[in-house]
């Protein structure tokens, strides 16, 4: 097909949607019909370096971050605004570009808003610490912008990883530069577009598309920039590390994971059932989140696996744009042959598949896939395969299961399901893991803090964490009282 038969996204800088300066483009295919549908600018270095000059003339000069604090979160209202309005047109991209179920992609956009509304609200009404002391001098604390934010996201959540790292950044009166996943970056050069119609300024939001290499880099590398906030895989991020640790610039690192699932004898089986199956075929299992290392209680063991697997099975498989689908393709053809990898080796690792496993007509579908009897040195128990694939073991006592829970590298998330509270208290405490969900899952409110321990994560982002890395705090010493 030929370029003008296809929508085409381009970079958002200082509010204009640009080409990139040598023309170049690339394809994003539906991975439900498996062709290219639309066409995205391709940043080199030289686009990412008028990306960060637009941001740093922004912040500089701009009155972004010099804005009131009502002024500020109104502006950013009004944009959640626009979103709202675009909703099926947000949700419809990310559809589009990584296969994801049109009613999952809805949630995606409402929670976007929510990150927007929230971080809005909250610089807004942020106190700061006032701290009198002994020697008649007052200290307070001023949470200044950082500067300029470069943003990397993934493309499991497209729309709502990038709001995540955008909201907070914005909202502290930081300037923005965002590189979206090159598999999914419709929603984002959207909602940028949403941003100018809002009125922002130009430069506060900017938006360079292009791969890991060389867009994504060049802008980690520039001493111009003040803070990188990155979500992806834990090899990306030490990379991402590496290049801001040239120039000093904090990180947010935001990684993998390989959550535990752990259901004990006295937990209440449906709802033990039903966010087993949320937390691990959700979003076709593309989630960092995902509870892919089940672990249940020898007493419940061949019950709830009865009853997991024919959840799994009833599962809605199909198109995704029907709003009837729970369960549909992988993000990539890239991706699905990395996800078949692990499961056409299943047996040779010494495991066997319950239930799922590849489909073997040509589409990029991995149905969901229940692994049983691995050894726990297998590839796809230890590491992260980032699809619709559990592995669940039997376990007999809690120490047990704490040991084998904390045994990897990854510290996203667990899960624990059981009606003993005490036994809730204990175990919690004692997983190694940035959020751990009792008798739920995916259930956040953004005050909290989010983020990772191990190869999961730097930092943690949410509320007031959000705020220390998003802003410089500085100390303000006054003598009040002169004796
Ligand atoms: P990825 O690391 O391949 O890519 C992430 C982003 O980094 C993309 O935009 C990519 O273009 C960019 N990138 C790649 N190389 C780069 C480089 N050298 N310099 C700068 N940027 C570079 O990850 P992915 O495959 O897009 O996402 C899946 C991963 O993300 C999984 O590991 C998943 O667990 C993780 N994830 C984590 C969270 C979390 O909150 N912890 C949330 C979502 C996804």
């Amino acid at each position: 097909m030929s370029a003008e038969q296809h929508p085409f996204f381009g970079h958002v800088i200082d509010n204009v949607e640009v080409e990139s300066l040598d023309g170049a483009r690339f394809d994003t295919v539906n991975p439900w019909t498996r062709e290219t549908w639309a066409e995205v600018a391709e940043g080199s270095a030289a686009d990412a370096d008028r990306a960060v000059a637009a941001a740093r003339r922004a912040f500089d000069e701009g009155p972004w971050p010099r804005l009131g604090r009502h002024e500020r979160a109104a502006l950013i209202h009004r944009l959640a605004d626009l979103m709202e309005r675009d909703a099926e047109v947000l949700a419809a991209l990310d559809t589009s570009d990584m296969g994801k179920p049109s009613t999952q992609a809805l949630h995606d956009v409402a929670r976007s808003v929510l990150n927007f509304r929230f971080f809005a609200d909250h610089q807004r009404d942020s106190t700061a610490e006032v701290m009198p002391m002994d020697t008649g001098h007052h200290t307070y604390v001023e949470y200044g912008p950082a500067g300029v934010v470069v943003a990397i996201s993934p493309w499991n959540f497209p729309l709502m990883m990038a709001t995540w790292k955008i909201a907070p950044a914005i909202a502290w009166g930081n300037t923005v530069v965002i590189k979206p996943a090159e598999d999914t970056p419709t929603s984002v050069v959207h909602l940028a577009r949403l941003a100018v119609e809002a009125g922002f300024p130009p430069g506060v939001l900017n938006v360079l598309n292009g791969y890991g290499v060389p867009a994504g880099s060049s802008l980690t590398e520039d001493p111009r920039v003040d803070r990188v906030t990155f979500t992806g895989e834990s090899g990306t991020g030490k990379v991402v590390m590496q290049a801001a640790a040239s120039h000093l610039a904090p990180v947010s690192l935001e990684l993998g994971g390989k959550g535990a699932n752990i259901v004990f004898d006295d937990a209440d089986l449906d709802n033990a059932v039903h966010w087993a199956v949320e937390a691990i075929f959700r979003n076709a299992g593309q989630v960092c989140l995902a509870g892919s290392r089940l672990f249940v209680q020898d007493g419940l063991y061949d019950e709830f696996l009865d009853r997991f697997r024919a959840a799994a099975e009833a599962l809605r498989f199909g198109d995704p744009t029907d709003p009837a689908t729970q369960f549909s393709c992988l993000a990539s053809e890239e991706h699905f042959r990395k996800v078949k990898g692990y499961v056409d080796t299943v047996a040779e690792e010494g495991g066997k598949v319950l239930t799922g496993g590849v489909a073997e007509d040509g589409s990029w579908v991995v149905r969901p896939t229940i692994v049983v009897d691995l050894p726990l040195e297998a590839s796809q128990y230890c590491q992260e395969i980032f699809g619709p694939v559990v592995v669940v073991n039997k376990f007999h006592s809690e120490d047990e299961v704490v040991g084998l829970a904390n045994d990897t590298r990854y510290g996203l998330n667990a899960m624990v399901f059981t009606e003993n509270l005490s036994r809730a208290h204990r175990v919690s405490s004692r997983l190694r893991a940035g959020t751990v969900w009792v008798n739920c899952f995916f259930i956040r409110d953004l005050r909290t803090p989010f983020g990772g321990v191990g190869d999961s994560g730097v930092g943690r982002e949410g509320g007031t964490f959000s705020r220390e890395f998003f802003t410089e705090p500085k100390a303000v010493v006054m003598q009040i009282d002169r004796g």
